[in-house]
């Protein structure tokens, strides 16, 4: 089985490299901005809509599902907008692109067109939105025919467009046949490489059985064995320091020297509470998905779920401020990201990872089958009023959804 495997290693450009690294990412946005520029125009001819930048954007986030594919239909494909591209150097404002890498350019306009603008069209997120210097990921850049345009050299990664050889650690050996690369700069100003490989694996099971898993806030993961993984809520323990680090950067000026040295301080430590929750979250999976052929999780829609406590304007979200707490503790403990992980190494290791309905798994009585809101006492307690059965809460919806998981694997069998 061919998978494709992800290496990330921190380069180390030259001042030389560093300059050429931000005029491409530069000319990137330009093209990005552009291309938006042009479906903007579009959108307002086909809305027949007057007013201005903002009040389009109003419009366009306020559409139905449906109206925005039908609005999307009358855009270019990214094919279409590649070939604008070729005119655009024609121009003498912009002549600068004629030095840019031009995979890269259509890159970012397949970037808008393919993702950005179905994300709108599938309510995932807002209309795209201008890209401005000021926001480090909007400085990727896509290398994609890796065998043809780019090579590894020992210590040093060859690159196109001029940059040349650049140095990078190399902190894991690569494995596998290199398809693509990207260049990222992060918030702290350091820049990455990250390789796409081909891997051929052999599914190796060493795992048997099959295991259900209940995600909470108080417990990050309850199994239907009664193992839980507490998670490290990374965010709750810094959270004092980070509100100390980001008052000190609103006195500063803004702009001046104190207040860039402040911000790279703040970036430091969002990324550090990142990386403590990443590693446990690597940890916990690997070690689920090694030792199970099958596991079963909740299909929870954590985006809408963190994004409800907004509300609209018309309907300002209730207990905001409750919830907006409740959304910091998922957003820390993560589900989105740990079932994103145990998918693709329950596949590594020849397992299943399965999807169920989560509604009443924590108010239906597993021996019995009884559903009732009295099932359960209290958060920690479930205790069933038709049968008796008494057992952890979570550990009653982790065994719910494990369940689940089997029944479905039967009906599809
Ligand atoms: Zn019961």
């Amino acid at each position: 089985m061919k998978i494709l495997k992800a290496y990330k290693y921190r380069l180390k450009p030259t001042d030389e490299q560093v300059n050429l690294l931000y005029r491409m990412a530069g000319c990137g946005r330009v093209v990005f901005n552009e291309s938006l520029e042009m479906l903007l125009s579009i959108a307002r001819k086909e809305l027949s809509f007057v007013g201005d930048k903002k009040a389009l954007y109003n419009e366009l986030n306020s559409l139905l599902p449906k109206d925005r594919i039908t609005l999307a239909k009358k855009f270019p494909s990214s094919a279409a907008l590649n070939k604008h591209l070729t005119q655009w150097k024609k121009k003498t404002e912009l002549s600068f692109l004629t030095e840019a890498y031009t995979d890269n350019l259509q890159q970012r306009q397949r970037d808008l067109r393919d993702r950005a603008v179905k994300d709108w069209c599938s309510g995932k997120r807002g209309f795209p939105v201008f890209r401005t210097r000021k926001l480090a990921h909007h400085s990727t850049l896509r290398f994609v025919n890796f065998p043809k345009y780019c090579r590894l050299e020992g210590r040093h990664a060859k690159l196109p467009n001029g940059l040349g050889l650049m140095r990078y650690y190399q902190s894991q050996p690569i494995q596998g046949l290199p398809k693509s690369c990207t260049v990222t700069l992060d918030p702290c100003g350091n820049w990455h490489l990250s390789i796409l490989c081909e891997v051929e694996i052999e599914p190796a099971r060493t795992g048997t059985g099959a295991v259900g898993i209940d995600m909470g806030v108080a417990k990050n993961m309850t199994l239907s064995n009664g193992v839980v993984y507490k998670g490290v809520s990374s965010f709750a323990t810094h959270r004092d320091k980070l509100a100390k680090e980001q008052r000190r950067l609103s006195r500063k000026v803004r702009g001046s020297a104190n207040w860039k040295k402040q911000k790279q301080k703040v970036a430091r430590l969002h990324k550090r509470i990142a990386d403590i929750r990443y590693d446990y979250q690597q940890k916990a999976t690997t070690e689920i998905s090694k030792t199970h052929a099958m596991v079963a999780v909740e299909a929870l829609k954590v985006a809408n779920m963190s994004r409800s406590a907004k509300g609209t304007v018309d309907d300002p979200g209730k207990n905001v401020r409750q919830k907006s707490g409740l959304n910091r503790s998922i957003l820390d403990q993560g589900w989105g990201e740990l079932r994103r992980q145990l998918e693709y190494k329950m596949t590594w290791n020849g397992g299943l990872l399965i999807a169920v309905p989560p509604h009443h798994t924590s108010q239906t009585c597993p021996a019995c089958l009884h559903v009732s809101a009295e099932n359960r006492t209290s958060q920690a307690s479930f205790a069933c009023v038709h049968c008796g059965l008494v057992e952890n809460a979570d550990v009653v919806g982790a065994i719910n959804v494990l369940n689940r998981g089997l029944a479905a694997l039967e009906s599809a069998a």
